[in-house]
């Protein structure tokens, strides 16, 4: 089974009939890079920047985040890579900014994210600074975490301007253009709002591990009420639809990136929903990649438009697992 996952690197992600997927990688680490190439990446849909932070007193300067994030670029040998700024707080925290992130008794609807980045400018600014000089080495979108409203897109927009501003007094080698700029849709409220968001978004990603626990108001770390979270339940769904239909009609590039997304389980319901870009650990590629080229985008189409139609997790459930057979 091995050599048959290995031989599928080499073969497109295309349904029976013929729909191209792409299938991008998520990052947490440098080194993963190269999984993410043998696993047949056409890029990387979600870079995790938080390896950057961890375990460390001091706050990393721009030159060292230019060069992790310029080896990755180079690693990825043109593909695109889609860097999204610091996602620090809540249940992710670094020792490092313990000072500028304070207290709070509610982490997750705290100061975290680009809520953080926002208030911690030159935080910002130097992460934005290393993503510009990276960008001059191959494609590169900059991803924003936690986006919940279009101010945060405008405002960290004017920052990257001024910073790629600065970077040309400097005579850095920069890329021509601005780097596309997207919004990670992982809070019920971005969701809802998707069509506003699209308005001055580049692209989404929609994180579903943030989505349903916001949804459903369920932290996965608490025992006691870590069985009731369940992506499949209607209202996760909704969302994910609303946002995706918001970006078909504004035109922009929609993914899913959260663990769905590498779970072939799913596959069929996230095309038939409209999705044609899926971001995954590099090791569910292969799996993801079998299940897409066995499916009909027809079939699933109108699967999803029954699951759609359903009111009970249960149910949804039950009509996934029946198309999957
Ligand atoms: C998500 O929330 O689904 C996501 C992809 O981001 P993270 O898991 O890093 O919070
Ligand atoms: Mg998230």
């Amino acid at each position: 089974e091995a050599r048959a996952l290995k031989r599928l690197r080499d073969l497109p992600a295309d349904t029976r009939d013929g729909v191209r997927v792409t299938l991008q990688a998520n990052l947490e680490l440098p080194p993963e890079v190269g999984q993410a190439v043998a696993a047949g990446a056409s890029g990387i849909g979600l870079l995790r920047t938080e390896f950057l932070y961890m375990n460390r007193e001091d706050l990393p300067g721009e030159d060292e985040q230019y060069e992790a994030l310029r080896s990755i670029v180079e690693g990825m040998g043109g593909r695109p890579v889609t860097i999204r700024t610091l996602d620090i707080g809540g249940e992710k925290l670094a020792w490092s900014l313990g000072a500028h992130m304070g207290e709070s008794a509610n982490p997750a609807l705290g100061l975290r994210a680009i809520r953080l980045s926002l208030k911690e400018r030159k935080l910002l600014d130097t992460q934005l600074a290393a993503i510009l000089r990276a960008a001059a080495h191959g494609p590169v979108r900059v991803l924003l975490p936690l986006v919940t409203s279009t101010g945060e897109l405008q405002e960290t927009r004017r920052a990257l301007a001024e910073v790629y501003g600065e970077l040309q007094r400097r005579r850095v080698p920069l890329p021509e253009e601005l780097p596309p700029v997207g919004a990670m849709i992982e809070v019920p409220g971005a969701a809802l709002s998707a069509d506003a968001l699209a308005g001055t978004s580049d692209f989404f990603a929609i994180g579903t591990n943030d989505l349903t626990m916001y949804t459903l108001a369920i932290d996965r770390a608490e025992e006691r009420v870590a069985h009731l979270y369940n992506p499949l339940h209607p209202a996760v769904l909704r969302l994910i639809q609303f946002a995706v239909e918001a970006a078909l009609r504004a035109r922009i590039p929609v993914s899913v990136c959260g663990e769905m997304a590498g779970d072939p389980r799913y596959t069929p319901l996230f095309l038939g929903l409209g999705i044609k870009e899926l971001s995954m650990a590099p090791n569910s590629l292969p799996r993801v990649k079998q299940r897409i080229r066995q499916i009909d985008m027809t079939a699933a189409t109108h699967r999803a438009q029954a699951i759609m139609d359903q009111r009970d997790s249960g149910r949804i459930a039950a009509l996934l697992d029946d198309f999957n057979g």
